[in-house]
């Protein structure tokens, strides 16, 4: 288990919404936001309905008019999670919303014109027991007017750190905010520094979690579309986790946020900081050895995965009996392909011999079969019964060293690669 920081804890929602504790020793959580109008009040609540599935915790909605706050009622009545109301510029909708029944509020105090209004939005949320995130994102801290000037002198606390004029802004800021907020004895507080730059980002945060002990909101602001998203988010986002540091998180995409929650779910199972649903599957990225289409299988295997299997069994999919057994020795399920054919293994035990079209089916079919085992008490998951003994796709000794020794197999000659070469099967393992 990773180790965490320890920090304050915060809590949000209701009975009717479920309670999830940020913060402290509890699971980091996945929040997401609602990309439509929250006035438009059926799809507003079938996005959130759509993102609680995906396994958000929480989920934001923004609130820019009187008549989105108006609409919550209605999708609070709606929805089982928690929801969180995003303020910018309008305390009324702060004020809104916490007489609607949200759960949370997201203020930036650098955008609400005077401390009365951010004081009243402080009161009302301290009589219900309502948490506040506080935002200094790089792109809401920054004075445009003299910017230049105060990025100079502010530079000079951190002159050590790259971004250090940046970051001095934000620790600024955040220690003028904070004292807003623990001047009414309100501490039931979340902090957000998000950046375009993942390197301000592991900064950021990495500096606010020396000062204050409030949990910590991790995100990487304007993300970009999924595809460049994914890596500028999951870079820092996990370098911070792995740290220590964070107790939600939120990935931004200029996509489906359903895409979002999936990838954040993923970081937070792979990190080991969060139980996993479902299926995993592992799979080789293919080479010159391959004799299937692997990957058109594996994403029917995924896909017919998501569909099935609900207990997290560990699902093997490799395109041949080279590499593959020792790289899937930890599956519960695998299936090694070779010559139009494939191969598959339950906890090592070797179950089916079967041509390419019926692999997805009996792999799907034997997954079934090991997940009603598991339910039933008859196996348990990561626990492998025999060593998987690699399928001899070409004769007695089987694939490796002994057929090269042998000289039942081509050896490359030096300088040659290995792919100008028939088989070259003693130089697989650097493949995958
Ligand atoms: S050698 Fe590795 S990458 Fe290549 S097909 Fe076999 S398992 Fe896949």
């Amino acid at each position: 288990m990773l180790p965490r920081r320890n920090t304050r804890q915060i809590t949000v929602g209701d009975d009717d919404h479920g309670f999830v504790t940020i913060g402290g020793d509890a699971p980091v959580s996945v929040q997401s936001m609602t990309a439509g109008y929250t006035y438009e009040i059926d799809q507003c609540i079938a996005e959130i309905n759509r993102l609680d599935k995906a396994g958000a915790d929480i989920v934001r909605v923004a609130v820019p008019e009187k008549k989105d706050t108006e609409a919550l009622p209605e999708i609070l009545a709606q929805v089982k999670v928690p929801i969180v109301a995003d303020v910018h510029f309008h305390f009324q909708r702060a004020l809104e919303a916490i007489e609607a029944g949200v759960h949370k509020i997201r203020l930036n105090p650098g955008n609400i014109n005077d401390r009365d209004q951010v004081a009243k939005v402080i009161d009302a949320c301290k009589e219900r027991s309502i948490p506040i995130r506080i935002g200094v994102n790089e792109g809401s801290i920054i004075e445009r007017k003299d910017k230049q000037k105060r990025m100079e002198e502010l530079g000079k606390f951190f002159s050590d750190s790259k971004h250090g004029h940046l970051l001095a802004i934000m620790i600024a800021k955040l220690e003028e905010y904070l004292e807003i907020f623990e001047e009414r004895d309100f501490h039931d507080i979340c902090i957000s520094a998000k950046s375009i730059d993942p390197q301000i980002v592991i900064d950021a945060y990495t500096e606010i979690s020396k000062r204050f002990d409030y949990p910590l909101h991790l995100g990487v602001t304007h993300a970009g579309p999924r595809e460049v998203g994914l890596i500028r988010s999951v870079v820092p986002l996990g370098h911070l986790l792995a740290s220590g540091i964070g107790d939600t998180v939120r990935i931004s995409y200029a996509n489906d946020p359903v895409l979002e929650v999936e990838d954040a779910v993923e970081m937070l199972c792979i990190l080991g900081l969060r139980e996993r649903v479902g299926a995993e599957l592992i799979a080789c990225p293919a080479c010159g050895r391959i004799q299937v289409d692997l990957f058109k299988l594996v994403q029917d295997v995924r896909r017919k995965l998501n569909e099935e299997i609900h207990l997290p069994i560990k699902v093997a999919v490799m395109g041949c009996v080279v590499n593959g057994p020792g790289e899937a020795e930890g599956a519960d399920v695998a299936i090694f392909a070779g010559d139009r054919r494939g191969i598959i293994y339950v906890q090592g035990q070797r179950v089916a011999n079967i041509p390419e079209e019926q692999i997805l089916d009996r792999l799907l079919e034997e997954c079934r079969i090991f997940q009603q085992r598991v339910l039933n008490g008859q196996a348990t998951l990561g626990q492998k019964t025999v060593d998987i003994i690699p399928p001899d796709p070409i004769g007695e000794l089987g694939s490796g060293i002994e057929k090269v020794l042998a000289g039942q197999v081509d050896q490359v000659p030096s300088g040659e690669s290995a792919r100008s070469v028939n088989l070259p099967i003693a130089d697989a393992s650097d493949a995958s």
